[in-house]
């Protein structure tokens, strides 16, 4: 048995309570009893305990939207476009797959654990990535993905799918979570889709899926023009149509529940509508956002039809690093409209609480019986009042400095 104690214990519950001077008991990998430290130590005498000073405790964070595979990007790719962008990671693919790939995800993992990520929901094109993540102390919700549009294809690509699916069930265990991506609407061929999806809803597994990221994506969804009918006629040298509307597309999820929608810069009311009622998660992706299609996901739309908000770094294919805490406080500045402490706790919450929504997983929230995944942060000298914390962890904090998986330290080993 265990006792963790810091000046802050931050439960992250609904109504962001904190604990001053708290305390989490935890054994087994579970949390027993969370109360002041005092309290704590003086109730279970025999555990082993540990004060935190000048730190503030949070559950463990989760960046649940990467793509390790593409961790070699720096500088080949060109922003600020993201038909430009996408063109690019075609004409540099193999460069980027390249013998050093191994070390690019070790350091990528590394990113993750360093800011305080104990729960990360990988995109896996290739499998690439199995190894490393399934030996990784992370726990992993792995995304194999389907990409394709060649109707002529389909049966082999759902094949290769189901055989990565396959590889990766064996590594199934407390920390590692089979599960499956659709690429997008506009590279997935309706035949795919409709094969993938009946494997996931029978196998009950979580989904994730690129969705209305670009106005060329939307144009193309709208009225099969723009960029992708280029793009098409260039890979396929014909006309293709685009396989479904928004609305359409959205039709096919009908069955699942708790789906990860991505981006979604360009969702109208109708569509977050559907999307709430699918009880889908949103995932925003700030930076990746900013450089690939300068612009960022309306905070407030969301609010409006209750779908939770949660974050991810991207790849590095579309990033300058996987450290999540970037991320938060990227967004931070860059939502400039928003009260800040109160999109601070926002942005907390959706790294946390959010992440795990109606899912399988207790995690996410501090509480008895839940998970204990914890991550310590050493907050500024001077912050002493708890109306300001979640800003002054987001602003000061620029790495964890501890991290608990499982009940486990895992950074000590990274130092
Ligand atoms: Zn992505």
């Amino acid at each position: 048995m265990q006792i963790l104690g810091a000046d802050f214990v931050v439960l992250c519950d609904a109504d962001f309570r904190v604990l001053q001077q708290g305390g989490i008991c935890f054994e087994n990998g579970e949390i027993v009893a969370i109360h002041s430290y005092a309290k704590l130590c003086e109730q279970y005498p025999n555990a082993t305990s540990h004060y935190y000073k000048s730190c503030a405790i949070t559950p463990a964070l989760a960046n649940l939207h990467l793509h390790l595979e593409f961790s070699q990007n720096e500088g080949m790719l060109h922003f600020g476009e993201f038909g430009k962008w996408l063109d690019s990671v075609i004409a540099n693919r193999e460069e980027l797959m390249n013998a050093d790939l191994q070390s690019a995800m070790e350091q990528g993992v590394r990113e993750c654990l360093q800011s305080g990520v104990g729960f990360v929901g990988a995109i896996s094109s290739y499998g690439y990535d199995l190894e490393i993540l399934s030996k990784s102390p992370l726990r992993v919700l792995y995304f194999n993905e389907v990409i394709g549009s060649n109707e002529e294809a389909s049966d082999f690509l759902f094949q290769n799918f189901l055989a990565r699916l396959q590889d990766s069930k064996s590594k199934q265990s407390e920390r590692f979570f089979p599960a499956v991506a659709i690429h997008s609407p506009y590279s997935v061929h309706s035949k795919l889709l409709e094969k993938t999806l009946e494997v996931a809803k029978a196998e009950k597994l979580p989904l994730s899926v690129h969705f209305l990221e670009s106005f060329a994506e939307k144009v193309w969804l709208e009225s099969s023009s723009g960029y992708f009918k280029d793009f098409y006629r260039k890979f396929f040298g014909s006309d293709l149509h685009s396989f479904y509307s928004a609305q359409s597309f959205l039709e096919f999820f009908k069955d699942t529940k708790n789906a990860y929608f991505v981006h979604c810069l360009e969702a109208d009311s109708d569509i977050l509508k559907e999307i709430s009622a699918l009880q889908g998660k949103i995932i925003s992706c700030p930076k990746s956002n900013r450089l690939l299609n300068s612009k960022l996901l309306n905070l407030q739309a969301l609010k409006e039809y209750g779908i939770p908000l949660c974050l991810g770094t991207d790849g590095k294919s579309s990033n300058d690093s996987l450290s999540l805490l970037d991320e938060m406080r990227i967004a931070l500045f860059a939502y400039c409209g928003e009260s800040l402490e109160s999109l601070a706790r926002e942005l907390l919450l959706g790294v946390t609480r959010n992440a795990f929504l109606n899912t399988q997983w207790n995690l996410g929230s501090l509480s008895v019986g839940n998970l204990a995944d914890f991550a310590v942060f050493k907050m500024p000298k001077d912050s002493k009042d708890e109306r300001f914390l979640a800003q002054n962890l987001i602003l000061y904090c620029k790495k964890a400095e501890a991290l608990y998986i499982n009940g486990v330290e895992v950074l000590e080993n990274l130092k």
